[in-house]
C-alpha cells in the first residue's frame, strides 16, 4: 500500500539533527509515498517557562524548497506538532495564526506542567493506574479547550517513558477516559493516530482502535515520530495490519488540512 510517514521530526525540532532532505531520501529509499515534517511548537514548555518553537515562514519555505526537489519521488507535506496544555491556548492560536500547513497534530506532552520523559512525574505517580489515568485526564481537558488540528498525537505518550512490569495502557482499565477521548475526536473531526515509536518496547491494545472504530471513527494516520533516519517508516507493516484487524481498510494521511484514504 502507499504509506505516508505523518510524524517525523526535522532539524526545526530542538530535539531532532535530522535534516529534511536526508529523511525524504531515506523515505524514498524505504518505498514511501510521502512524509510529513511535524516540527514541535511547545509552548511554555521548558522548565524555566520557555518556549519550545521556530520560525514558521523559515520552515515553511524550507519545505517548498524540498517539496520541490522530491516532486515525482516523493510527497512533502509541511506540518506541525502542537503541543497542548490548559493555559496555553490562546498563544497556540495566536502564534499559528497566517500560517498555512497541510497537517496539525495536537499533542499532550505535559502533566500538570511536567513532562513524563525525565521520571519525575512517575516519582510523584508511582501507581500506573493512576498515573495513566492522569494523563489521560489531561488530555482530555487540552482536548475539550482546543481543537483546531487534524489528529490527536500519540494517546499513549506516557507509556514511553514507564518502568512498570507491563507499561501498555489497556483500553479496559481507563474506558470511561477512552470513551470520552473518542467521543471529542468524533465530534471535532479529529483523526486517531497510531504513533509507531514505542511500539518495539510495549505494544499497544488494540481494544482502543477497536473501540474508536465502535463508536463510528474512520481516520486513523500513521506516524513514526522519528527523531533520527533509521526510524522514519518503523513498524508501518506492522501497523497496518493492526488497524485492518481493528476493521478499517484505509489509511489516510493529509493534504491542505483534508483527509486522503488509501486503501489498505
Ligand atoms: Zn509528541
Ligand atoms: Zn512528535
Amino acid at each position: 500500500m502507499k504509506f505516508y510517514d505523518m510524524h517525523t521530526h526535522s532539524r526545526f525540532s530542538f530535539d531532532s539533527t535530522m535534516s529534511m532532505e536526508a529523511a525524504a531520501e531515506r523515505a524514498v529509499s524505504l518505498g514511501l509515498s510521502g512524509i510529513a515534517f511535524t516540527d514541535h511548537l511547545d509552548v511554555n514548555y521548558m522548565a524555566d517557562g520557555s518556549d519550545v518553537y521556530y520560525d514558521f515562514g523559515d520552515y515553511l519555505e524550507k519545505v517548498s524548497e524540498v517539496k520541490e526537489s522530491f516532486a515525482g519521488r516523493l510527497e512533502i507535506l509541511s506540518a506541525v506538532e502542537v503541543g497542548l496544555q490548559p493555559h496555553v491556548v490562546a498563544e497556540n492560536i495566536s502564534r499559528l495564526s497566517g500560517y498555512s500547513f497541510d497537517y496539525k497534530i495536537g499533542s499532550t506532552h505535559l502533566i500538570g506542567r511536567i513532562d513524563p520523559y525525565d521520571g519525575t512525574y512517575f516519582r510523584k505517580e508511582p501507581d500506573r493506574t493512576a498515573a495513566y489515568r492522569r494523563y489521560l485526564r489531561e488530555m482530555i481537558g487540552n482536548i475539550g479547550l482546543y481543537h483546531d488540528y487534524c489528529t490527536v498525537g500519540h494517546f499513549d505518550y506516557i507509556v514511553r517513558y514507564a518502568s512498570f512490569a507491563d507499561n501498555t495502557m489497556y483500553y479496559d482499565d481507563f474506558s470511561d477516559e477512552f470513551d470520552e477521548i473518542i467521543r471529542l475526536m468524533l465530534k471535532y473531526g479529529l483523526a486517531f493516530e497510531v504513533n509507531t515509536c514505542s511500539y518495539d518496547r510495549t505494544p499497544f491494545d488494540v481494544r482502543v482502535l477497536k473501540r474508536y472504530r465502535e463508536l463510528g471513527g474512520e481516520t486513523v494516520v500513521i506516524g513514526s515520530d522519528a527523531h533520527e533516519y533509521g526510524r522514519i517508516g518503523r513498524n508501518f507493516d506492522a501497523a497496518a495490519a493492526l488497524i485492518e484487524y481493528c476493521g478499517f481498510s484505509y489509511i489516510a494521511h493529509y493534504r491542505n488540512m483534508l483527509p486522503v484514504y488509501e486503501r489498505i
